[in-house]
């Protein structure tokens, strides 16, 4: 059984340590650079990615962390984790801009572990948080029931990322009165890129990141078991 760290600082940590147990690793909350050393793998759980920076940084695991990543440590985010784990993370429709504006988010420090695009909070106020049932590659045994709370979406994904889900656009409806659009390809012809905009779980060698919260949803451990496969594939 791998020895699996879960990033303890802040956000959704038992739940992890939890799902980990239950999908045949070892689970050890990960909150000093000594920890991080004796685990073969990271979960980056969900909670609130401008906070956990902070505490990243103030901890002193910022550096180390980005360090083992940079050296192929298998990681796996949750939504707040998916954040961190990307190369570029764009603000929300809350902050300045708005859905398609290209700013980035403040407060917030990525890890470059995936070579992705994040946008945070990137779906419209009415759909918050939501569940579906997704497909996701890889997982066998039919869907994954996927709750998104204020959840991000990766918007550009680069040619070595694999797709493993999406969401159809949400909103279709029309927008809330001071509120914004709901992202969503553009209708004028936008090249394939366009439909780039649902994309909710990604892979990129031994990271692995969803928008959503699989460690919310008991009895279900399948794809915290596929991410301890893949820390023993490494
Ligand atoms: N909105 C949060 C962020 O961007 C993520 C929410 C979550 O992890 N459930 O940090």
């Amino acid at each position: 059984r791998p020895v699996i760290g879960v990033l303890a600082l802040q956000g959704g940590v038992a739940e992890h340590l939890a799902a980990l147990e239950r999908g045949g690793a070892v689970p050890r909350p990960v909150r000093r650079p000594e920890e991080l050393a004796g685990v073969h793998g990271l979960v980056l759980p969900g909670g609130e990615s401008t906070t956990m920076t902070r505490l990243l940084d103030g901890f002193e695991l910022f550096e180390p962390v980005r360090r083992r990543l940079a050296a192929g440590m298998p990681a796996y985010g949750s939504c707040a984790g998916m954040v961190l784990l990307g190369s570029r993370v764009l603000d929300d429709h809350r902050g300045r801009g708005g859905a398609d504006s290209a700013t980035p988010a403040v407060g917030v420090r990525p890890l470059a572990a995936l070579d992705v695009v994040v946008r945070r909070n990137a779906f419209g106020r009415q759909a918050d948080s939501f569940e579906a049932d997704l497909d996701v590659e890889g997982i066998d045994g039919g869907p994954v029931h996927a709750v998104f709370i204020r959840a991000p979406l990766v918007e550009k994904v680069g040619s070595d990322v694999q797709v493993l889900a999406t969401v159809e656009p949400v909103g279709q409806g029309p927008a809330e009165p001071g509120g914004r659009e709901p992202h969503r390809p553009d209708p004028d012809g936008a090249p394939a890129e366009a439909s780039v905009g649902t994309i909710v779980a990604v892979r990129q060698g031994p990271v692995l990141a969803t928008a959503f919260h699989p460690e919310l949803v008991g009895g279900d451990e399948r794809v915290h078991r596929q991410f301890v496969q893949m820390v023993r594939a490494c």
